[in-house]
């Protein structure tokens, strides 16, 4: 260990930056803890050329390393899995430029999603992907292609990425990707990149593509009688040209448990339409455009879901009530992770099939007696869901959940759906992603990482790595 310490001293010139002595548990696990991996040293990197030092080392000596953003992951993949060196990103957080006439920005991969978004809309600008967790890192939201709430106007992160500065598994120091709007030059190594779960190299810069902030954004509440009326008009919004940037679907009992989190009440009575029932489940929608457009949208809509079985119909104009209503569904996974243990699901199925899919859900927790509450974007299939572990000791727990998950994922892929919509596979959905997936694409998958990473040091055995 001594040794470890003073050939990281050589590259990282300040000791307080290198830990090899009682590692805090949070960096040896994810944002739910409960998987916990070990290593011999935790380092916060500040520049391309530490973390270049710090991979040529790691590549000589065939030391494990594991790449860390946030640890605001679900998936366990900042679990580190072989000891070795966590390369924690964290502090390399400076935004570089901002590029108005080529409208990007470029920063270090350590940025939180959160202050990279405050510091383009107050100038006017607008970073669309906005997966719920806002104190997440850009590097870490790349790693995982992440989602959220506006991919079903605006796409993923995928879609923002136009240039990384990478550092591969050897410490070469190399960009894939320019500022440039249109790229047919050779391979698109970028999009190896985008969603590897810091398997294939390690972002240390990145360049992102910004469009002007839109004038008005508006929500509004749907509040239905039951989870299946709900979704199922979903379908009917997306046909209705009123192009939505988000659509969110929850279940009443979620909902519950986000209040008691928020601290914030959503309306369950009977509206206008009601006919004395009471919500069961709830559309969570936005617009935006010119006022005259979100106007024009929110009335399109109006009209659609009371014809589609709706209870009320609630637009919120007061940014202070959505920001409000937003905050529950913000923090379901967490409130339902405050009440009990459960597994976090992102499963992504083709948009006309959520309803279809969510019954089956319903049926398969009514007949093996495990609770999954259902959340997630409705707008584009990626429906989340928490199975909870309640009261069973650990080893029913496993076994219970191992077997419905099995249940899960075999029907996801049966109706065209895939495992992970935005999470990733980390070390949790492997075993089931081997299961269901196509073996010549995990077999070009290892390939490529056998390409990029021949020694295996990079976050080796989580997500596709056999
Ligand atoms: C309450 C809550 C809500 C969430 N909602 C969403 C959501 O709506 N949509 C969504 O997509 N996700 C969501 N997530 C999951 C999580 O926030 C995302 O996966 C996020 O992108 C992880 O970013 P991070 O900085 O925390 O990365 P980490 O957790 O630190 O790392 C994630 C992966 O990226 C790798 N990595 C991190 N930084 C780098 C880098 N610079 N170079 C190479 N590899 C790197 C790590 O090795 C790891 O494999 C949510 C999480 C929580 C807790």
């Amino acid at each position: 260990m001594a040794t470890l310490l003073q050939d990281l001293i050589r590259i990282i010139p300040d000791p307080e930056r290198i830990i090899t002595e009682n590692i805090d548990r949070k960096y040896l696990s994810d944002q739910l803890g409960r998987k916990q991996g070990h290593a011999d040293a935790l380092i916060f990197a500040v520049s391309t050329e530490e973390v270049s030092g710090v991979l040529r080392y790691a590549w000589k000596h065939a030391i494990a390393v594991t790449p860390r953003g946030a640890g605001t992951n679900l998936v366990g993949s900042t679990v580190p899995q072989k000891g070795g060196i966590i390369l924690d990103l964290s502090r390399m957080n400076r935004i570089l430029e901002l590029d108005e006439d080529t409208f990007t920005v470029t920063v270090e991969p350590g940025i939180l999603l959160r202050d990279l978004q405050a510091y383009v809309e107050a100038r006017g600008l607008f970073y669309p992907p906005d997966p719920g967790e806002k104190e997440a890192s850009i590097g870490g939201n790349i790693s995982t292609n992440a989602g959220g709430m506006r991919a079903v106007k605006y796409g993923v992160t995928r879609d923002y990425v136009r240039g990384l500065e990478l550092v591969t598994a050897d410490g070469t120091v190399m960009t894939v990707g320019t500022k440039n709007v249109k790229d047919t030059t050779g391979l698109p190594l970028k999009h190896l990149i985008i969603g590897a779960e810091g398997t294939l190299a390690v972002i240390t810069k990145c360049i992102l593509r910004l469009i002007p902030k839109p004038e008005t954004t508006v929500s509004v509440l749907i509040p239905y009688p039951d989870l299946k009326t709900g979704i199922g008009s979903v379908i009917r919004f997306l046909r209705a040209d009123a192009d939505p940037v988000a659509v969110e679907f929850m279940e009443r009992s979620v909902v519950r448990l986000g209040e008691a989190y928020a601290g914030v009440k959503y309306p369950d009575g009977p509206g206008a339409a009601g006919k004395g029932k009471r919500a069961e489940s709830y559309i969570l929608l936005s617009f935006d455009g010119s006022r005259s457009e979100v106007e024009q949208k929110v009335e399109r809509v109006r009209r659609l879901a009371f014809e589609n079985g709706s209870l009320d119909y609630l637009p919120l104009w007061d940014p202070k009530q959505a920001a409000e209503i937003w905050a529950v569904r913000g923090a379901l996974v967490k409130a339902v992770e405050a009440v009990s243990e459960q597994e976090p699901i992102d499963l992504v199925v083709p948009i006309d099939k959520s309803e279809e899919f969510i019954r089956f859900v319903n049926d398969l927790s009514a007949r093996t007696g495990m609770q999954m509450i259902s959340f997630g974007h409705a707008g584009d299939g990626n429906v989340h869901l928490c199975v909870v572990r309640g009261d069973r000791d650990e080893e029913t727990w496993e076994r219970e959940l191992d077997a419905n998950l099995s249940e899960l994922y075999s029907r996801t892929y049966e109706i065209g759906g895939l495992i992970s919509g935005e999470h990733g596979l980390g070390i949790s959905k492997r075993k089931y992603f081997f299961k269901e997936a196509d073996p010549a694409n995990v077999d070009w998958m290892n390939r490529i990482k056998d390409a990029l990473d021949p020694k295996h040091i990079l976050n080796d055995r989580i997500s596709y790595i056999r």
